[in-house]
């Protein structure tokens, strides 16, 4: 029932000049008609702008980009990426991808249990920067969806001994309690500490959660965001413009966008301590989408199994392109014809290199499991390599001169 438009995907994340950055996944997910559209569109604002001072916009523009309001009905349920990825230079130099993902239909009373937990899952596996939107207050259920992450959590740290996902950032809209816990990220932050605190009345299993919540995310937050004012909230003639949203919401907002996507802020996407390219995630979307099509909630351990093979494939892709890219200069389109056997011991140096850089990649796993990936690379080299042959021999203007007519055009020119 959920499905991957991975044609859609694929030109997205594909285009050449994306396909081999590392990618920051920042995803919203929570309640329906909770203002996480409205949040992402200021986001691309932000996005758009270059991060300059006056991002917001102009106080008469209209808010454009993932749809938000809709009035009450919801949108298809799913998962939605924004089709431009931008390309953002951090203070090393060096370039990444950022995907901003909206989720729609989470969480209503018309979605089952089921799906609003595996958006949220999903979400959560693919992005490095989770925020999870709530209205006004953490309560227990919210957190009841963290529950399956604490669970992966703790099986994926037995095996890769690195805590599974990046940052979590608990957003709660319309914080009414400012004179507790103050607007922003500090109050925020205590109000969280004072959420997660086990107590002895609480039910086990979100006791568990409080407990092992930590060593699922390398760095968890909430900051705390006042209401918008009346015509955001009620107006059906508001369109998101400046002017008609509240000065205090304005000014937390203007720190918040930031916050989660200034340069020196992006967290790249990490899975078993390696930065993952558009490309790998490519290959994550697809193994995951498969372990959420059936009817159950997947296992844990069935979380970890897909990341271990997408995690095995992402280094067969990384090893067969090195190969590829090798071989195209050596006997590529603009080359001269190579004696077949030169072509051959070209092939199998680079076939060794190629399996040595599968090798040494850390994968998940164990090495029993990777051994299949190796061997499939392997075959996937020997039928590169066949094209490569045949093309080769496609130069050769002594096979290519066994017909007549190109016989003629050979000894003409
Ligand atoms: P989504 O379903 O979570 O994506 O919600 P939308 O972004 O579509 O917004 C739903 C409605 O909530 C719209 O009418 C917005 O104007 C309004 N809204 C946006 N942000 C907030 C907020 O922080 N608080 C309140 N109370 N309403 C908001
Ligand atoms: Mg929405």
């Amino acid at each position: 029932m959920f499905e991957l438009n991975a044609v859609a995907l694929e030109k997205i994340l594909m285009q050449e000049q994306l396909k081999d950055l590392n990618v920051v996944v920042l995803s919203v997910a929570g309640a329906f008609r909770k203002g996480k559209s409205f949040l992402l569109d200021f986001m691309l604002r932000y996005m758009y702008s270059q991060s300059s001072e006056s991002w917001m916009g102009g106080n008469d523009e209209p808010l454009t980009g993932f749809s938000w309001r809709g009035g009450c009905e919801r949108e298809t349920t799913g998962i939605q990426a924004w089709s431009e990825v931008f390309v953002v230079e951090k203070e090393d130099g060096s370039k990444v991808a950022v995907l901003l993902i909206d989720t729609q239909g989470a969480f209503d009373s018309q979605s089952t249990i089921k799906d609003c937990a595996t958006v949220f899952a999903l979400s959560t596996m693919i992005s490095s920067i989770q925020v999870y939107n709530l209205s006004q207050n953490i309560q227990e259920d919210d957190l009841q969806h963290l529950q399956l992450f604490t669970e992966y959590g703790r099986l994926a740290i037995e095996e890769v001994y690195e805590k599974p996902f990046q940052k979590l950032l608990f957003l709660i809209r319309d914080w009414c309690y400012p004179y507790e816990h103050k607007y922003g990220l500090a109050g925020g932050n205590r109000f969280l500490e004072h959420r997660l605190q086990v107590k002895q009345n609480q039910h086990e299993e979100l006791q568990n959660v409080r407990k092992h919540i930590h060593s699922c995310f390398s760095s968890i937050g909430c900051f705390l965001l006042p209401h918008p004012g009346l015509k955001v909230a009620t107006n059906p003639h508001f369109d998101g413009r400046l002017k008609d949203i509240d000065d205090e919401f304005k000014k937390e907002l203007q720190n918040l966008v930031p916050l989660l996507l200034a340069p020196e802020n992006l967290v790249e996407k990490d899975i078993n301590g390696a930065k993952v390219t558009c490309r790998d995630l490519l290959e994550y979307f697809k193994a995951y989408i498969k372990i959420y099509q059936g009817d159950e909630l997947p296992h844990p351990k069935s979380m970890l199994q897909a990341t271990a093979e997408a995690n095995n494939l992402t280094a067969v892709a990384g090893a067969k392109d090195t190969y590829s890219r090798s071989m195209e200069q050596i006997c590529g389109g603009d080359q001269p014809y190579l004696a077949p056997i030169d072509l051959q011991r070209h092939h199998e140096d680079l076939k060794q290199t190629s399996v040595q850089k599968f090798r040494s990649v850390k994968k998940m796993g164990g090495a029993e499991f990777s051994q299949r990936y190796q061997e499939q690379l392997e075959s996937e080299l020997d039928e590169v390599y066949s094209s490569f042959v045949k093309h080769n021999e496609s130069k050769n203007i002594f096979y290519a001169a066994r017909t007549p007519a190109t016989l003629f055009a050979v000894m003409f020119f």
